[in-house]
């Protein structure tokens, strides 16, 4: 079996590098054949750093950006701030590093690990039967694969050649985007500056450059393909934020008219839809390259199950399941910083007091910092396994002790396979999955116990809650087991004799 990944930003570079290191031979077919010089995204949140982490990345890419722990806000009254100091994290921040550096990581991997990446490859056409897909590149027939993923971006050409809805609609507002760099003092936060002419964030790269994404009400009649220079930022800046703020350099400027849009459809047959191609949103709450990665490592290993030959029917489409309501969850909170930030005149003058109250109301911050950084993200149970209460829930990393060495949970999650962690006193939920070791690492704890509720913990490839029980009969392990990883390969050669 074969994946093409159509596009290589991040996550057909994340989908590529599971894939590959679960041996799925995957080619990533690329339009451009020069690395992007954009920045675009700015900000890795805490679940895609865990994410990347239980994949090896998130300690090279943590040294290349700034971890932030908050968000600053001026409001014309005083700073408001969210703390995004998540204490359930090995990340307790936002990492603000230029999106080009996160590619280039995952490219690396992706091409260690043994993807092949195709540039100056554009897909024109794509046709699917039963048996396979086989795409149109450069206008001329190209390769077959068993599976695609369009990872295509924004534009995504695959989602148009699947007649896939791309349902929402554009903002009217105009943002300016510019990487700049400054001597004005600002607070190691993300900060924010909202005024009656507009609103502006600033988050620090942590070198003295800074994004600067700016709301200027004065400069919304400005065409979207009239040049951006210095010195329109310059004076959209101080005129926004009231401050004699200096611009030493600019190294990027765009105009930019964002758009809230997400695809009906994430899979069509042996076709999905992954990253912008299946979402866009603002830039604000910095979610969309962070939804993407996430996107991929939850149809990577679903995939890897595929080609191994040992996918339950409903696996590939839980992606669409699990995946569609992440997306619309990241247009919502995205549209409503957007609003909050160009809030009518009549709005702005109760902001700062609604703004106030919510951030003093603990419950609240935890839920709005959690659900930013995706660290509230739960899927709901599989068909025909009921929902024990924390199944298809994020679990917190922590310090196992496994054959008498000590050994991070995240450090034992691999993209291919699933984690049984047994803590019960005979190892018997470990010992009942024997025959599933081809798929399942089954692990007898005798370290601190991920939750002290459970004895027995079943997580995915990705990182989430897949079953768990407090004290389970090995019948019990095998079924919940047999859900998730099917039948064995010895129960499979047994009832084909
Ligand atoms: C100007 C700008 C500013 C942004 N700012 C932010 C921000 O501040 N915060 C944030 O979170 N997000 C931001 N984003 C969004 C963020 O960059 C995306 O969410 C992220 O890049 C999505 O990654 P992706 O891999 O899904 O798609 P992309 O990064 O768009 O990658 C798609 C890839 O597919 C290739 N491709 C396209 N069509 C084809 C084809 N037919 N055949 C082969 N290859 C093809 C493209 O060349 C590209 O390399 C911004 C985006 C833009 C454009």
């Amino acid at each position: 079996m074969s994946v093409i990944v159509v596009g290589a930003g991040p996550t057909g570079l994340m989908l590529a590098g599971d894939l590959a290191a679960a041996g799925v031979p995957v080619t990533v077919l690329e339009k451009r054949s020069m690395e992007s010089n954009l920045t675009r995204a700015f900000g890795v949140h805490a679940r895609t750093l865990e994410i990347l982490d239980m994949r090896g990345c998130a300690e090279a890419l943590v040294p290349q950006g700034y971890p932030v722990g908050k968000f600053r806000s001026h409001m014309g009254r005083g700073d408001l701030s969210l703390s995004f100091r998540h204490p359930e994290s090995r990340f307790p921040f936002v990492l603000i590093v230029p999106q080009a550096r996160t590619e280039a990581l995952l490219l690396r991997r992706a091409e260690e690990l043994g993807a092949k990446i195709e540039v100056g490859t554009e897909v024109t056409g794509l046709r699917q039967d039963a048996d396979g897909v086989t795409l149109e590149v450069n206008g001329a027939p190209g390769p077959t694969a068993d599976y695609v993923v369009a990872c295509d971006g924004a534009h995504s050409r695959v989602r148009a050649l699947l007649n896939v809805g791309f349902t929402g609609r554009n903002y009217k507002t105009k943002l300016l985007l510019a990487d700049i760099r400054t001597s004005a003092q600002m607070q190691e936060a993300i900060n924010g500056l909202m005024g009656r002419d507009g609103a502006i964030l600033f988050p620090a790269f942590g070198d003295g450059w800074y994004r600067a994404v700016i709301w200027d009400r004065a400069q919304q009649d400005v065409p979207m393909d009239a040049p951006l220079g210095i010195d329109e930022v310059l004076e959209s800046v101080r005129r926004v934020s009231g401050k004699d703020i200096d611009i030493a350099e600019m190294r990027w400027s765009t105009r930019f008219l964002t758009e809230r849009r997400q695809a009906d459809r994430y899979r069509v047959g042996r076709v999905f839809l992954a990253g912008d191609a299946a979402h866009v949103n603002s830039p604000m709450g910095s979610l969309g390259m962070n939804t993407g990665i996430q996107d991929a490592a939850n149809l990577a290993w679903k995939l890897t199950a595929a080609h191994r030959g040992w996918a339950p029917e409903w696996l590939l489409d839980s992606y669409h399941t699990e995946r569609h309501p992440v997306g619309q969850t990241a247009l919502r909170i995205s549209d409503l910083l957007l609003k909050s930030a160009v809030a009518p005149p009549a709005v702005q003058l109760i902001r700062p007091y609604v703004a106030r109250m919510v951030l003093a109301t603990p419950p609240i911050t935890r839920f709005l910092r959690r659900t930013v950084a995706g660290m509230n993200i739960s899927y709901p149970p599989p068909p025909g396994l009921p929902r024990s209460s924390a199944t298809g829930s994020r679990v917190d990393d922590c310090e196992l002790i496994v054959d008498g060495r000590r050994v991070r949970l995240y450090e034992l999650i691999k993209p291919d396979r699933f984690l049984l962690v047994d803590h019960s006193e005979d190892g018997a939920s470990a010992a009942a999955v024997a025959d599933w070791s081809d798929r399942i690492t089954a692990v007898a704890n005798r370290g601190q116990q991920p939750s002290r509720r459970y004895t027995a913990m079943l997580l995915r490839p990705d990182g989430y809650l897949a079953w768990s029980h407090r004290s389970p009969s090995p019948d019990q392990v095998r079924a919940a087991v047999a859900h998730w990883c099917g039948a064995t390969r010895n129960s499979r050669q047994a009832s084909s004799v």
